[in-house]
């Protein structure tokens, strides 16, 4: 299975004055946490790191022990045109493809791989877990509108895996009609395609805060 890593995030939240995956926990990057579970999965074979070309020296430093088997694709402005290159660096006998967010460290290497199984049977998959708190849609006054179901709530994460000819095809047609998104389910959506979820039941959070930086601390004290 191929897998590509968004990492060309500029970190901005986390007040870091870096990219968010070059900050230090327990002595070593977030990107390096990210790929060491990369590595222990079973199923992938081939990893991208899509990544700033300014931030190309630090991220290899950082990665060293894995640097020789990873492959350097340069990112865009927003994450959905980091994966666009991503997709085209991929080499062209690929026909499916996870991506994982480079800032979700957490991740473990089996629920890499359930997805990237689950992928092999199946045109798109997600890994997301339900929600718990009760969700509002809220007006721009911040009045609240609804209350969706929760039943029917989940959060989406990544791994998210996909045909990559199906993942191309709908990104060219948000190229084509200015589509803007936040992940890669997203657009099959937009176009009616099936996306399949897969139960997220490990902590999987992407690191955003310095709250979540101490969060992920706490967890690999435990490991
Ligand atoms: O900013 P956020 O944490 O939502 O970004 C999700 C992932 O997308 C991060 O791993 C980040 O590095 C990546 N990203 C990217 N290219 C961008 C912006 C974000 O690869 N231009």
């Amino acid at each position: 299975m191929y897998l590509l890593i968004p990492a060309a995030g500029s970190g901005k939240r986390m007040k870091a004055g870096k990219n968010k995956l070059l900050i230090n926990l327990q002595g070593e990057s977030l990107i390096y946490w990210t790929l060491k579970s990369v590595f222990q999965s079973k199923e992938i074979k081939w990893v991208g790191i899509i990544g700033q070309p300014r931030d190309k020296k630090q991220i290899m430093n950082s990665i060293k022990q894995f640097s020789n088997k990873v492959n350097w694709i340069n990112g865009g402005n927003t994450r959905q045109e980091s994966v666009w290159n991503g997709l085209n660096g991929l080499p062209s006998n690929a026909s499916k493809v996870l991506i994982h967010d480079g800032a979700r460290c957490l991740i473990k290497p089996k629920s890499i791989d359930k997805c990237a199984t689950e992928l092999n049977n199946v045109e798109s998959v997600v890994l997301a877990e339900k929600v718990t708190d009760t969700i509002k849609i809220v007006n721009e006054n911040n009045y609240i509108e609804s209350t969706p179901d929760r039943a029917n709530l989940w959060a989406a994460q990544t791994p998210q895996g996909f045909s990559v000819s199906k993942l191309k095809e709908a990104h060219e047609k948000a190229i084509k009609n200015k589509w803007m998104v936040t992940d890669d389910a997203s657009l099959f959506e937009m176009l009616n395609w099936p996306v399949k979820i897969i139960e997220s039941n490990t902590l999987n959070i992407k690191i955003t805060s310095p709250l979540d930086l101490k969060i992920a601390n706490l967890f690999l004290n435990n490991e």
